[in-house]
Parts: structure tokens; C-alpha cells; sequence
């Protein structure tokens, strides 16, 4: 799994880091500093919670195509 961001509409208020700071990393202004997390093995609903808890909705959940 894992996770696209549309970096350029981020709004740094670091609702996703406060969910996981491994996951969802952030700059020295507070936005978010990757534009793809690969979600480590045993973290994907810590990234799917990180993902709902963004007000501006910048991110998206890209499932494993073999995940069925
Ligand atoms: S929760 Fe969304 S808007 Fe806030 S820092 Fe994270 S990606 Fe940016």
C-alpha cells in the first residue's frame, strides 16, 4: 500500500503527523515533505487513520493491486 499526497495543497497543519510522525513526516514550516509513503507491512491502518484525519483531503490511499 501505499500513500499519494498532493503536496502543493497541503495546509501544514500536521493532522497526519500527529497520527504518525514515521509516516507522515513534515518540514521545518509544518507541511508535509513527501509526496509518496510506502506503508510498511503492519501500518496500514495507522495509514488510512493519518489519511482520514486530513481536513484538506491532499492524500490518497493506492492499494497493492494484488491486495483482492
Ligand atoms: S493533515 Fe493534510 S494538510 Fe495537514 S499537514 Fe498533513 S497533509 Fe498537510
Amino acid at each position: 500500500m501505499k500513500v499519494r499526497i498532493d503536496k502543493a495543497a497541503c495546509v501544514g497543519n500536521a493532522r497526519c503527523w500527529a497520527v504518525s510522525p514515521e509516516l507522515f513526516p513534515l518540514d521545518d514550516d509544518g507541511y508535509i515533505l513527501v509526496e509518496e509513503v510506502e506503508v510498511p507491512a503492519g501500518m496500514e491502518d495507522l495509514a488510512r487513520r493519518g489519511v482520514r484525519a486530513c481536513p484538506e483531503r491532499v492524500m490518497q490511499i493506492m492499494e497493492d493491486d494484488n491486495s483482492q
